[in-house]
């Protein structure tokens, strides 16, 4: 009886953003989340390799890829790492950055993230209606008809934060993208982002499965266009690992990679070393696997070694693809939205999350985002927007 006269609020998708709206709406609003899965927040769960990096203690616009960066800028500033903490803190749990900036729970499991949301989406009276695919949104009088599987509802207000096309396997296979274009609303050129590379097979062979840490530096026409360090994971098909994942959002078919495989020593030094070391000369330089396999590159040649070992180069074809990809470059364009993420096409439709054309850096960037763009939404759905 007590919610009698509250807005009603539809929520399509129950991610990171759509249980983020749902909880920051409860206390004022009817809220009722759609989720396609069998059970809400599935890909929120295998976040961080199952650890759930949340945000970064190091924010801000220059993290991120879209059409319009001012109104990310604006997005972040009003709704910051601390913003994040404070928000899942309030639901319970302790959340904790590591040396770089990594935002955690302190218990390192993703899946109690998602247990978080769901108990606090229980207690406020969030209607989750899980197994239950949103078919076709419409305005209806005031506001919208969203019909699904099970059958139609009705709501005052329309949040459609259904992800975009990264890792199908969670739900989002792009298809939700359809609901917006009812609307009028575009969708930009979509890829795969935060993804392994591949790359020429030759470069690689025999390399499978050694980890190293390194600095890539992406070439393209022989200019640099970025440089990253971290891990790198030589897989069968190309890299993986935290740097390569970090710098796939600029890689383009044809571009070149050179691997610095030891970042912190000079070649001058590095020289020296293997100088010192005889026959063996990278022993205790690179995993013995990498030094076989540089060794029979450069035949003896110990100049050349060394500069292998500086400057590792790959021809990257590609990436794997969205299968295996964390994020969506790409979606729908944030200038078809107005400062709280409304459409402007449609009064009473928001968009919260991947869906838009917004994509982060590795690094929790992408759940800041989901949690942000859900607290800019959602203050204005609530009419506390100044
Ligand atoms: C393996 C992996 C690891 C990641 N690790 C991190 C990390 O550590 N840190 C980080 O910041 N980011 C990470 N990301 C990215 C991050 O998870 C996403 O950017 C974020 O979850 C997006 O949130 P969202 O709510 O917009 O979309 P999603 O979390 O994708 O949720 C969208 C939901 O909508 C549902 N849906 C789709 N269509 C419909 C429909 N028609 N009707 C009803 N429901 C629908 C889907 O089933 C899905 O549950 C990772 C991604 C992957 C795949």
């Amino acid at each position: 009886m007590m919610d009698e006269g509250k807005k009603r609020v539809a929520v399509v998708g129950g991610g990171a953003a759509g249980l983020a709206c749902a909880v920051m709406l409860a206390d004022c609003c009817r809220v009722t989340v759609f989720e396609r899965n069998d059970r809400v927040g599935k890909k929120l769960s295998a976040t961080g390799n199952g650890q759930g990096n949340v945000t970064n203690t190091d924010m801000g616009p220059q993290h991120y890829f879209s059409d319009d960066g001012e109104k990310v800028a604006a997005i972040l500033l009003r709704f910051g790492w601390r913003d994040t903490v404070a928000f899942l803190e309030s639901m319970g749990g302790i959340f904790l950055p590591d040396a770089r900036g990594r935002v955690y729970p302190a218990g390192r499991q993703a899946s109690a993230v998602t247990d978080l949301f769901r108990k606090t989406c229980m207690e406020k009276g969030v209607c989750l209606m899980t197994g239950c695919r949103v078919e076709l949104l419409q305005k209806s009088g005031h506001g919208f008809m969203i019909r699904h599987g099970g059958g139609e509802e009705t709501a005052d207000a329309v949040v459609l934060a259904a992800g975009g096309m990264a890792a199908p396997n969670f739900g989002t296979d792009g298809s939700a993208y359809a609901l917006a274009r009812d609307f009028g609303h575009t969708v930009t050129a979509c890829t795969p982002s935060l993804v392994q590379l591949r790359c020429d097979p030759r470069c690689v062979r025999g390399l499978k499965g050694i980890r190293n840490a390194s600095a890539l530096t992406l070439l393209r026409a022989g200019r640099e266009i970025c440089r990253m360090e971290g891990d790198v994971l030589f897989t069968e098909s190309g890299v993986s690992g935290d740097a390569a994942f970090r710098i796939s959002p600029y890689v383009r078919a044809g571009d070149e990679l050179k691997i610095d495989l030891l970042p912190s020593v000079t070649e001058e030094r590095l020289l020296h070393a293997m100088a010192r070391a005889g026959d063996d000369p990278l022993l205790c330089i690179v995993p013995n696997g990498l030094a076989r396999v540089l060794a029979r590159k450069t035949s003896g040649d110990v100049r050349a070694l060394a500069r292998l070992v500086k400057a590792f180069p790959l021809t990257v074809t590609g990436t794997l693809g969205f299968s295996y990809a964390q994020v969506t470059k790409g979606g729908i364009p944030l200038q078809e939205t107005d400062a709280s993420l409304m459409s402007r096409l449609c009064r009473g439709l928001y968009f919260a999350g991947e869906i838009l054309n917004v994509d982060g850096e590795c690094g929790g960037y992408n759940l800041q985002w989901a949690f942000a763009s859900a607290a800019a939404v959602s203050r204005k759905i609530a009419g506390g927007e100044r």
